[in-house]
């Protein structure tokens, strides 16, 4: 479906994180995991498309959110971070393979991101985990804790519900103050001993993907219980 939106509402969720809220359109139904393509013409008149994961969930029926890092010299994610309250968007969606398996029954899964590759696993927690359908844990890795993204949410699902675990990785931060532990995701997954997870979901840039499915595949893991998303 191709469609032209309008911007409601924009914010920082860390300092190079833009959460985006579109007007979203009637008829306009996806399933928690996939994306929409916004395109736009530069100055130059040449169609720029970037595909971005919708961070809200299905049952928002109000707006589309994206979560939107500002790539340095990037056409697409400066032309969505410049956006104002009302600028009309175009998006083609949704689309995208990157879907829980199965929605019902207690599956344990365990979703592995880093930056803005926790937005389709937002989408996912808010779709699942209030309806108790699956046991999810979420691990999130950022370089320090200003970079965590949708923080204050998930630290306060996991209080609300025992079928959501949320663990935090910082791999630069070194405030003592801090109850967080130095390490990246894959530092996290290497040192878990037993792998409490029947289905791993992965979403980020190429290069953890790669790591963290190496790591999966060499404790065992079936490539086919292993699902991944990748930025790029
Ligand atoms: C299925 C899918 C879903 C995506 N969902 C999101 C999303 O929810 N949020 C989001 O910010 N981006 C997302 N991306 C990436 C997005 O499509 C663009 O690639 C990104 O915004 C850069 O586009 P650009 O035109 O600004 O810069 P370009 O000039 O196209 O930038 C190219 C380089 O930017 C880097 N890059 C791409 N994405 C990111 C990122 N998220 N963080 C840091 N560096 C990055 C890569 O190294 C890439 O080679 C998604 C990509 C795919 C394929």
């Amino acid at each position: 479906m191709k469609f032209k939106t309008q911007v409601i509402q924009t914010n920082y969720l860390s300092p190079s994180v833009k959460q985006i809220l579109f007007h979203r359109p009637p008829g306009f139904e996806f399933l928690a995991g996939q994306f929409v393509t916004v395109r736009f013409r530069n100055k130059f008149g040449k169609m720029i498309k970037r595909q971005y994961s919708i961070s809200s969930a299905p049952t928002d029926f109000k707006f589309i959110e994206l979560a939107v890092t500002l790539v340095k010299g990037g056409p697409c994610s400066t032309y969505l971070h410049n956006l104002k309250i009302g600028d009309e968007v175009e998006m083609i969606g949704p689309a995208g393979e990157f879907v829980l398996s199965t929605i019902e029954g207690r599956y344990k899964k365990t979703f592995i991101c880093t930056g803005t590759g926790v937005a389709p696993f937002r989408s996912m927690i808010w779709d699942v985990v209030p309806n108790n359908t699956n046991f999810i844990r979420l691990v999130a890795g950022y370089r320090c804790k200003e970079d965590a993204l949708y923080h204050n949410e998930f630290e306060s699902l996991s209080h609300q519900y025992e079928n959501f675990l949320y663990k935090l990785c910082l791999s630069r931060e070194n405030n003592p103050e801090y109850p967080y532990k130095k390490e990246r995701v894959t530092d996290w997954l290497k040192d878990e001993k037993v792998l409490m997870t029947s289905e791993t979901y992965i979403c980020g840039l190429d290069r953890m993907v790669t790591d963290v499915e190496k790591i999966l595949l060499d404790k065992n893991c079936q490539p086919k219980d292993i699902y991944y998303e990748r930025y790029d």
